[in-house]
């Protein structure tokens, strides 16, 4: 067999074998089976990375734990934050310790953090007890990557800067029997100044919407009856196509699949929402009732300084028209406080637009500057007092409204898709609203990943209670 002749899956597919005969024998060295644990850091779009790492780990042949004492252990590592990347310094320092206790274990790092060279330069040179580095573009390698860290015996590093490749077909383990993240495309073109994605998860990419649709439909036939499409912007989904096709008809094509009960999707750019988008929203009554759309501020001066491409009127607007065609949706969002140049009046437009649209609930995050972006070179950093005022602040508006917001639909009964029992009452089980509210009810484990209808008794702020 000429590996250069394979397709790439097949070529991975292969590498997992020759890995798994290598995980047979260790284990028989041991004396007992071989255990690995995938640790996640950050956002959906890492979750759903780590549910292809660990379906590539059980394909070899490990057993999944979410022990640190694994035989193999991978952090699938975030960076949005500065702070991200020192917790992980301080862990690996622990993993180390626990190396020396068991000599044939392996450390692996991926994920946003390991795009940054300054990084992989500082892991090279002081954290020789890793064995495996690779970054955002190449998970699909990770099989391979194992190989040649068992053959060649000495730190694997495989850093790609950016890539076009997109590779279907490779083994994935679900978090959750009946329901899953589905890529629909990678990368973000946006340059927020305030945001490294841009720059560790590289340019925009669509999946061809009959890949998605084909996982989709395995998926559902493997029990999913919610998906969430994931993409950094799904409204640029399609565009880099050689057939260009909208996210709202890739929506369309995706709602006519037999079985599959409630499409969610993550992160609507508000600059390029398009009247279509909000068209089959309408019109498709799988597409739940929630939308999540980042204001991030209410100031037009600080959109602009963040390079959102929107005012505080697009937005007013953007939400008008979304209420007016879906009077249901559930609304939520992402507010910044504290950006550079943000002076009090800029923060009470914030407050003015969240007294505007009335959200189910909202994001707040205080300005973190992250080195390597345009906003952490900027003038007129703000002092953390003035920053934790307007925090606490807004935070208060945001629950007081919220808690408004969320009771409206007290008394009465609503589909509630079924999650887990719950965690403090195990009389009880818990699940969400198609508008994504949290309900609790007298329930068994039986209904786990069945939408049943549930009236909706009373509202305790941000959650229900309910009765099936
Ligand atoms: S849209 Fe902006 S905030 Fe979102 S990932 Fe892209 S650059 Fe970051």
């Amino acid at each position: 067999m000429i590996i250069e002749e394979l397709t790439e899956s097949e070529k991975q597919y292969y590498y997992m074998e020759q890995c798994h005969q290598w995980v047979d024998e260790q284990s028989q060295v041991l004396g007992r089976p071989l255990k690995a644990a995938v640790i996640t850091f950050g956002c959906q779009m890492n979750a759903r990375d780590s549910e292809k790492l660990t379906g590539i780990l059980e394909k070899i042949g490990y057993e999944m734990t979410d022990s640190e004492t694994a035989d193999f252990v991978i952090y699938n590592t975030c960076t949005v934050r500065e702070n991200a990347n020192t917790r992980v310094y301080g862990r690996l320092g622990h993993l180390k310790m626990l190396k020396r206790k068991n000599p044939a274990m392996l450390i692996a790092l991926c994920g946003c953090m390991m795009q940054e060279p300054e990084v992989v330069e500082k892991l090279k040179k002081s954290y020789r007890h890793v064995d495996i580095i690779f970054g955002t573009h190449n998970i699909f390698k990770f099989a391979e990557l194992i190989y040649q860290r068992i053959t060649e015996k000495k730190m694997v590093v495989d850093i790609w800067k950016d890539t076009e490749q997109i590779v279907e077909d490779l083994p994935n383990d679900r978090k959750y029997s009946f329901k899953t993240g589905i890529n629909i495309m990678f990368g973000c073109n946006n340059f927020c100044s305030y945001c490294i994605v841009p720059y560790v998860r590289g340019r925009e990419r669509s999946r061809q919407p009959e890949d998605i649709i084909r996982e989709i439909e395995a998926a559902v036939a493997d029990g999913v009856v919610e998906i969430m499409l994931l993409g950094q912007n799904v409204n640029s989904y399609g565009k880099n196509l050689e057939q260009p096709i909208s996210f709202a008809e890739l929506l369309r094509q995706i709602c006519r699949i037999e079985g599959l009960e409630r499409v969610r999707f993550m992160t609507s750019h508000p600059k390029d929402l398009s009247d279509e988008l909000i068209q089959v929203m309408a019109e498709e009554p799988k597409i739940c009732r929630h939308l999540h759309l980042p204001l991030q501020s209410g100031s037009t001066e600080i959109l602009r300084k963040m390079n959102r491409k929107y005012t505080k009127d697009d937005y007013l607007k953007l939400v008008d028209k979304i209420r007016s065609a879906c009077p249901d949706i559930s609304l939520t969002t992402d507010i910044i406080v504290g950006f550079p140049g943000e002076t009090e009046e800029d923060f009470l437009e914030t407050m003015d637009v969240v007294k505007k649209v009335g959200y189910d609930s909202a994001y707040t995050f205080i300005y973190s500057k992250r080195t390597g972006t345009p906003a952490a070179a900027m003038e007129e950093q703000i002092s953390k007092e003035v920053i934790k005022d307007r925090f606490n602040r807004l935070l208060e508006e945001v629950q007081t409204i919220a808690a408004k917001v969320c009771a409206r639909h007290e008394g009465e009964v609503q589909d509630v898709l079924v999650e887990e029992v719950n965690q403090q009452d195990s009389s009880l089980v818990s699940g969400r609203l198609s508008n994504n509210t949290v309900v609790h009810f007298k329930g068994d484990a039986s209904l786990i990943g069945k939408i049943v209808p549930v009236k909706l008794e009373s509202c305790k702020n941000f959650y229900y209670m309910g009765q099936m």
